[in-house]
């Protein structure tokens, strides 16, 4: 019998990766349209939480119109005598991955940026009601982190309802994220992994350092160290730090070794603190990127709400996909916020000192962090919509990067890097292949290629002509 016979559409790992376009959604909820939206966990007293009960405050998804976007927030409340408050975060990351594995339900991001969307093709099978939701949540978080005694969980879609809990949860994030600041990567021997996107980036694997938050923003060091002891077997373990290679770059044996293991060999090695040479992988959910521009030998940033095309022309969205897959791509970096609030960011290509631009409102959010003599010196969207404008402006303001302009040409120093197995290209839940009229699918397969062609069919078969 299955475990989820009460819900109208198919659950299972197999949904994962799974995308819904817009023409074929019924209804969004949250993602860059709404301001306010949120999903929250809060560790409280056994007598507090009432196990089992689903709450919908606000319109329901059978009372929303078809095609329509809403506010919207999660929030679950979980008690258990082994659940602490720093479980908090990582239990958090798991909405994503569990809601996934509902048929016809996308999950993007974490959060305050999350995206969803429920089929149209899942609606009309019946799931019409957040109830359903929440039931797949409560028996996935039950079964999997058996620590959880007790779970009740509340949808949240009334505007102003909405509102009010995003504005608490923006300040219960910011304090998770603060206890790990001033604390340094020398001072611990154990850093902590993460693999929960693999089902993605197959070869992505996080390394959640004190002064190197995890991509996604929603895991620290912290929440890290809870997960891994309560649950050591799961997609969240610890990392001996092991031999010191290089504490410029931040190259650990321990994380070379653990990172080889856990990427099946598509990553061996691992510079924590730069873009370059050997980075930190990037999955798909990063916060912002920075990317390089070649033109002025200097990084920008953009993180995910930003909705304007950046100062190369480039969205986000374009410079995502250049960067996601859990590869190793020079000068192209996934990032959270809160490492570029580290005083180990991009150290190794210069900090702050090599940034020449990024959103007003990334800037907003950390400029309390940024040396106090580059930030003026660092353009947003408000002063340079161009390279040539970026350029003129840094000369301006005599940003650190002009003396490198002198110093040398403008050039992109590739670092030879040893042969390494190929890069997964797909890394899908379920790869389906139609042959011979069955149709097979491979289960969380990994399929390698040394090059992918290309090629425009229409072309190759009018030179035939
Ligand atoms: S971005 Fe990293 S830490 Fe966050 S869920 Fe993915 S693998 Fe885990």
């Amino acid at each position: 019998m299955s475990m989820f016979e009460d819900i109208p559409v198919d659950v299972g790992v197999i949904y994962e990766g799974e995308r819904i376009r817009r023409k074929d959604m019924y209804v969004e909820l949250g993602g860059p349209k709404q301001e306010a939206k949120f999903e929250l966990v809060r560790v409280k007293g056994l007598d507090e939480v009432e196990d089992g009960k689903i709450t919908v405050v606000g319109p329901d998804l059978k009372d929303v119109q078809e095609g329509g976007n809403i506010p919207f927030g999660i929030y679950i409340e979980v008690a258990g005598k082994d659940v602490e408050e720093e479980l908090e975060g990582v239990i958090e990351r798991r909405i994503h991955e569990y809601c996934n594995f509902i048929e016809g339900f996308m999950h993007l991001n974490q959060r305050y940026d999350i995206w969803l969307r429920v089929s149209k093709k899942s609606f009309q099978k019946g799931l019409n009601s957040f109830n359903y939701i929440g039931k797949v949540l409560m028996k996935l978080y039950k079964s999997e982190l058996p620590f959880i005694e007790k779970i009740q969980v509340t949808f949240l879609t009334a505007p102003e309802k909405v509102r009010q809990i995003w504005e608490q949860a923006m300040k219960i994030y910011e304090a998770r994220d603060a206890k790990a600041r001033g604390m340094k990567d020398e001072e611990v021997d154990t850093f902590y992994g993460c693999t929960l996107c693999q089902s993605f980036a197959p070869s992505h694997v996080c390394v959640i350092t004190p002064q190197r938050y995890s991509n996604c923003g929603s895991i620290s060091w912290f929440d890290g160290r809870a997960s891994a002891r309560v649950d050591p077997k799961g997609p969240v373990f610890a990392i001996p730090k092991g031999e010191l290679i290089d504490p410029e770059k931040g190259e650990y044996a321990g994380v070379n070794e653990v990172v080889k293991k856990k990427s099946l060999g598509a990553v061996n090695r691992v510079w924590l603190y730069t873009s370059f040479g050997y980075p930190h992988t990037s999955c798909g959910c990063f916060e912002g990127v920075a990317f390089y521009i070649p033109e002025v030998d200097g990084f920008g940033i953009v993180h995910r709400g930003f909705k304007e095309v950046t100062v190369n022309g480039l969205p986000f969205s374009t410079l995502a996909d250049s960067t996601a897959g859990g590869r190793q791509v020079d000068g192209f970096h996934g990032i959270s916020i809160e490492y570029m609030r580290s005083p180990k960011f991009l150290q190794v290509d210069g900090g702050w000192n090599r940034i020449v631009w990024l959103p007003a409102s990334v800037k907003e959010r950390v400029h309390e962090f940024m040396p106090k003599e580059v930030v003026d010196k660092i353009a947003t969207e408000n002063e340079a919509k161009s390279v040539e404008e970026l350029q003129k402006f840094l000369e301006a303001r005599g940003h650190p990067i002009v003396e490198r302009w002198k110093a040398k040409p403008v050039e992109v120093v590739a670092e030879e890097k040893e042969e390494v197995p190929a890069v997964p290209v797909t890394g899908l839940a379920g790869v389906p292949i139609t042959a011979g009229g069955f149709k097979i699918i491979l289960k969380d397969a990994k399929i390698h290629a040394r090059k992918v062609i290309i090629r425009a069919i229409k072309t190759e078969e009018k030179k035939k002509r």
